[in-house]
């Protein structure tokens, strides 16, 4: 599928536009640092999202923040739109192409500036990858600990801008909990730092505004990380289920006990049949699901931690109950829930994924509701998730050649993320907006409340060149997809920005 937009439909007017652009780009950067053959750019028409496919009219892949700051002074003066992109994993579309735009990729810009093991802090570049800080710092024992499920490809930068979680960020924090500095470069070309060294800075809690931002506020080019020590010993429980609503219960059940695992993880009978075959993890697919609750720390308080939690799932009726016995049991464990994004294609041809976040004591409640959605849409789905965060995976299972099943895929994930809402929980929880759940937002927000978020952006960006057309509903396409009330021909708003 291709996405249009507002660029110029005659191609003869965008071949013009993009010599005329490569031409300044090419003025103030190496020739290898500009891309705009098709065979060059074609690799970047899409991430993780990849049902939706943009050429970009040039790529741009600067080795220093010094062409950063170029490369947006030329956009600027030329009023070129700017897609920063890091790996491209991500699952909105939040680094898809625009068709009159430029990528500007931080693919080079990978280098770890410094690492110390004094202050537990590191300073990377934004295209350095997130297990690359981990493996850089374990020779300290040390390591950074928001896990994205694809932390060995993503990168930090693109992890910033997605406020991104992972398995252990249930304990340990999201992103904006673990990052101390970004330093960026505006669209204006200047380069601001926000945050700091020391656990708070002066001033408004920009680093906050911008963490999570998906690109549209500015261009991350260094980050400062938390790093903390490696717990010295680590255990995970595999709990299984013979009903799904009970091991949600359970959730709920482990939190209230005042217990925070090192992990909480859940997935239904679909998830584990589909990836036991794939990466042998020892999972009971007999079980309708398996809970997966990881103790860390001094040996006596995983031993504690392990009795208590195991005790909390018996009594929430755990049909069976496995505690890893070896670290290589323990990363066996794991590495079937981490991959089981990638297992979803040995069943089907193509997937969802969605990403909504739920007060836990709704978890049973709505993935009942999903099951009910199955039928109703005629569509398979696998949940695999962080259950302690509430935050939910729902892996919608199609097949993109049949007519109409993305379609009917990408209804029943607005239906999720509908009643993602209506029990007081929120459309996303890690992946971000993109252009994905756009339509999502109108469903969340209010027109005030996005008139809010406009105002931001127009803040960082006045000329909406950073990355537009994602995360923030224009006012009109809330009242194209029927969520924005017009009252006599007229919108509310009427200063922002339409289209
Ligand atoms: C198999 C799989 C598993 C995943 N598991 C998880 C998970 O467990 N948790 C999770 O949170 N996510 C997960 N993701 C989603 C994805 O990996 C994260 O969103 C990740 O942070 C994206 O990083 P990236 O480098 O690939 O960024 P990209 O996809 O390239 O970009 C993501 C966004 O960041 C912006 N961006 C990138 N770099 C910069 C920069 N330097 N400055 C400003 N903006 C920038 C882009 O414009 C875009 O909006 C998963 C994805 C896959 C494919």
């Amino acid at each position: 599928m291709n996405i249009a937009t507002s660029a110029p439909a005659d191609p003869a007017v965008l071949a013009a536009r993009q010599r005329e652009v490569a031409a300044a780009l090419g003025a103030v950067l190496p020739p290898h640092c500009v891309l705009s053959a098709l065979e060059d750019t074609r690799p970047y028409e899409c991430d993780g999202l990849a049902a939706y496919r943009q050429l970009p009219m040039i790529v741009t892949l600067p080795e220093s923040e010094a062409q950063v700051v170029a490369i947006l002074n030329v956009c600027r003066q030329l009023k070129v739109p700017i897609v920063p992109r890091g790996a491209g994993t991500g699952l909105s579309g939040g680094a898809m192409p625009i068709v009159d735009g430029v990528v500007l990729s931080t693919a080079r810009l990978n280098q770890i500036v410094r690492l110390d093991p004094y202050s537990r802090t590191a300073v990377v570049q934004p295209g350095v990858r997130n297990l690359a800080i981990s493996d850089a710092a374990a020779q300290h024992a040390l390591y950074y600990a928001p896990d994205p499920s694809s932390q060995i490809a993503c990168t930090i930068g693109g992890n910033v801008a997605e406020n991104s979680g992972g398995v252990h960020c249930l304990k340990y924090g999201l992103t904006v909990h673990n990052v101390l500095r970004v330093r960026m470069v505006t669209i204006d070309g200047d380069v601001l730092e926000l945050g700091g060294e020391a656990l708070d800075a002066p001033g408004l809690d920009l680093l906050a505004v911008f963490v999570g931002s998906e690109g549209m506020l500015g261009i991350v080019t260094e980050v400062t990380v938390k790093l903390i020590p490696k717990p010295a010993t680590a255990r995970v429980i595999m709990a299984s289920f013979d009903q799904v609503g009970a091991g949600c219960n359970a959730v709920a059940d482990l939190i209230a006990a005042g217990i925070i695992p090192a992990g909480l993880e859940m997935m239904d009978q679909t998830s584990s049949r589909m990836v036991e075959p794939f990466v042998k993890a020892g999972y009971d697919t007999e079980a309708a699901a398996i809970l997966l609750c990881e103790a860390d720390g001094t040996a006596e308080e995983v031993e504690e931690d392990i009795a208590r939690m195991s005790a909390v799932l018996q009594q929430a009726g755990a049909s069976a109950i496995a505690v890893s016995q070896s670290e290589a049991e323990r990363m066996r464990f794991w590495s079937g829930r981490k991959n089981a994004f990638p297992a979803a294609g040995r069943i089907s041809p193509d997937y969802y994924c969605m990403d909504g976040t739920i007060p836990r004591k709704r978890l049973a409640e709505v993935l009942a509701g999903i099951a009910a959605m199955e039928i109703k849409h005629g569509l398979r789905c696998a949940n695999v998730f962080h259950a302690g965060d509430g935050n939910l995976h729902p892996l919608i299972l199609f097949n993109a050649n049949a007519p109409g099943e993305f379609d009917r895929a990408e209804a029943f994930g607005a239906e999720i993320l509908a009643l993602c809402v209506a029990v007081g929980g929120t459309i996303t929880g890690e992946h971000g907006v993109g252009i994905e759940k756009i339509a999502s937002m109108c469903v969340q927000f209010a027109p005030a409340e996005l008139a809010a978020f406009h105002a931001v952006k127009r803040a960082f960006d006045p000329a909406r060149l950073l990355n537009p057309d994602k995360a923030i509903p224009t006012l009109n396409r809330c009242a194209e997809f029927g969520k924005m009330r017009v009252t006599g021909g007229l919108m509310p708003f009427a200063h922002l920005p339409r289209f």
